[in-house]
Parts: C-alpha cells; structure tokens; sequence
C-alpha cells in the first residue's frame, strides 16, 4: 500500500480473521464448531445485518466514536429458532474462535415479501435487536467487525446467485466452508466472484508548474444524503482479457478522452457492494482538453490542490450548490488525499 500512513483505516480492510484452514472440516465437524462455546456467529437477513442492541442512534456516531454495538454473537446468545439454521459459511478465525455466518431469512414462512416486522414475529428475539445494511452499520462497529461482515455480504451475495450450476442448472451445494460450490450431477465447481475494478488519480502538470487532478461526477452516483454535487476518481471494471494497466488507459479515455501513462498501482479496497475489488492507480497525462461521456459523468474538471482543499472543507457543510468528495475511509479520497499532501 502506497497510500499515506497517517491516514485512517480502509474500511472492510484488516480483517483478523485467519481463511487458510477452512476447507479441511466434514459437515459434522462444523456444525460441532457453530455449537462450541468460543464460536461467533454473524446474522445476515437479505442483505441486512444483525447488531445487537434495540436503539442505535447511527446519526449521532463517527467512525471514531467509542461504540459497544457488535454484530457478532454466540451460540449461546441466540434463540433456538435461529441456533437451527446451517451456516452458510466458516469465514475463518480469530486465535481459536471459529466465525460463522447465517441467513436468518431461510427459516421464515412462506412470503417473498418478508419484512423487518414479519420476521421479528417469527423471532421474537429480534425486536430486541437492530437490521441495518453495511454502511450503516460499519459506522458504528469495529473496524475489524465491519471487515468480518463486508467478508460475509460478499459471500452470502455470491451464494444467493449461484444457487443452481451454470452448466447443467442443477442445485449447487457448498464446500470449503462455502468459499466454494459443488454441482452433484455434474461436477462442475464454482468460486466466489470478485469484480476487479480501477479507480484512477489522474494527474497534469498545468502551465504555472502547479499540479491538478482530475476529478468527475458520476451519473449513476448520487451524494448520499447530501445536496449537491459529488466529485469523485474515474473508476471502472476490469473487461476480460485486458490488465489492469490497459483498463486503466480505457476507462480514462473512454469517460474524458483523455490518454494517460506512468499507470503506477496504490492499494486496493474489498468493496462488496456487491462483489467489488477496487485497486486504486495513478496516472500522469500532459493532456488538458476534457472530451466528457455525457452516458457516464455529469461533469469532469482539473482541480489544483485549494480547489481539492475547497471541496473537502465542504465535507462539513451543507447546500444545493455545494461539491463533495468521497468518505475518508475510501480507497478514492485516500488516493486524493495522498496526493494533495505530497
Ligand atoms: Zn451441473
């Protein structure tokens, strides 16, 4: 990772938990793992997560704040209703503790409608308890938690669409701890998808030696629960047979016209959302003129590093005519915020 060390944590990155043993145990074997007293288990409802703790004021915390609010839980905390349920995977351990994640949803009755309210019928323990998406809850966990769950979502998403064997359309079955599928009929074997992704920092050198970056708003992003625009790196997935390097000199080209060069990679981020692997580069250009794929941006423009300080300022302010960056915990604004303090 090249990017600035006194920036803080990626989030989902840094998870404790230990992967290489978990294709050596018989089904057997891991149902006595869930049910050991050391066991921690995540709770996964669609693509929701269970946090322990009935009011949870997700406004009012930082990812700096102290937090006790926790998404996993052991065996000996759960209902029976839900101690029944077969994980759908071992993602690993920590020191001796086996994690386990479940899909509460596959034991409620019969409707495809199935809400909060339904379920917490079906488990009276969950009223106790909170289900909010990933964002929301990495925002009030530990970093090494939010890293366990993104683990999880991006799994559980992968084995929600892979439920029938792409070559003879047979049900699958899990293995490896449900890092992997097996097709009885057939054979055929699947693994998780990860979509590789670029995120790119273009740089120009402008004609009073001072350095710009290039920065774009996106058509398909929206601010959050922001007014105004948000800015943010080009970014775009890998096509097959191309690399990383070649994507990059595509994206870039392809959303401003603009050919880059010196492509040098900076780190990458896990992104599940759903199955992303963002790998952050940067790259130099002596081009200026902006050529915008109006199908992709909405805007793209060279900002100089008080412009770039402008729009981080705006981080904490509100307004309809205001521009934003990315969270700092993001692979985009920790590659621009490297380069605005080089
Ligand atoms: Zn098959």
């Amino acid at each position: 990772m090249k990017l600035n060390n006194r920036q803080p944590p990626l989030l989902f990155c840094g998870s404790p938990l230990n992967r290489s043993h978990n294709d050596r145990y018989s089904a057997t074997e891991l149902s006595a793992m869930y049910r050991s007293a050391n066991a921690r288990i995540t709770l996964l409802y669609q693509s929701q997560h269970v946090i322990a703790g009935d009011t949870i004021p997700v406004a009012s915390v930082t990812p700096a704040t102290p937090t006790t609010f926790r998404a996993t839980f052991s065996y000996a905390e759960l209902p029976p209703a839900i101690q029944a349920i077969t994980p759908f995977a071992l993602l690993g351990y920590d020191n001796n503790a086996p994690y386990f994640a479940i899909n509460i949803a596959v034991a409620k009755t019969t409707h495809e409608t199935d809400t909060t309210g339904e379920l917490a019928r079906v488990y009276p323990w969950l009223q106790a308890h909170t289900l909010l998406d990933l964002r929301a809850v990495s925002a009030i966990i530990s970093a090494h938690e939010a890293a366990i769950l993104a683990h999880a979502r991006a799994l559980f998403h992968w084995q929600q669409t892979h439920q029938f064997c792409g070559a003879c359309g047979a049900t699958t079955h899990l293995i490896k701890g449900g890092h992997a599928m097996r097709c009885l009929p057939c054979g055929q074997r699947s693994y998780p998808r990860t979509d590789s992704t670029i995120i790119v920092l273009v740089e120009r050198i402008a004609a009073d030696g001072q350095p710009e970056c290039l920065l774009a708003s996106h058509a398909k992003r929206k601010s959050g629960n922001k007014s105004g625009q948000y800015f943010s790196l080009l970014a775009g997935f890998v096509e097959p047979g191309e690399t990383l390097e070649e994507a990059v000199y595509r994206e870039v080209f392809e959303e401003t016209g603009i050919r880059v060069s010196a492509v040098q990679y900076q780190g990458s981020q896990p992104w599940p959302f759903p199955n992303s692997l963002m790998l952050g580069f940067r790259a130099m250009t002596a081009e200026r003129a902006i050529h915008l794929n109006k199908d992709e941006l909405t805007a793209a423009k060279w900002f100089d590093k008080a412009a770039v300080r402008q729009l981080a300022a705006n981080d904490q302010q509100m307004g309809s005519d205001r521009c934003y960056l990315p969270n700092s915990q993001s692979i985009a604004r920790q590659l621009i915020d490297a380069w605005l303090h080089e």
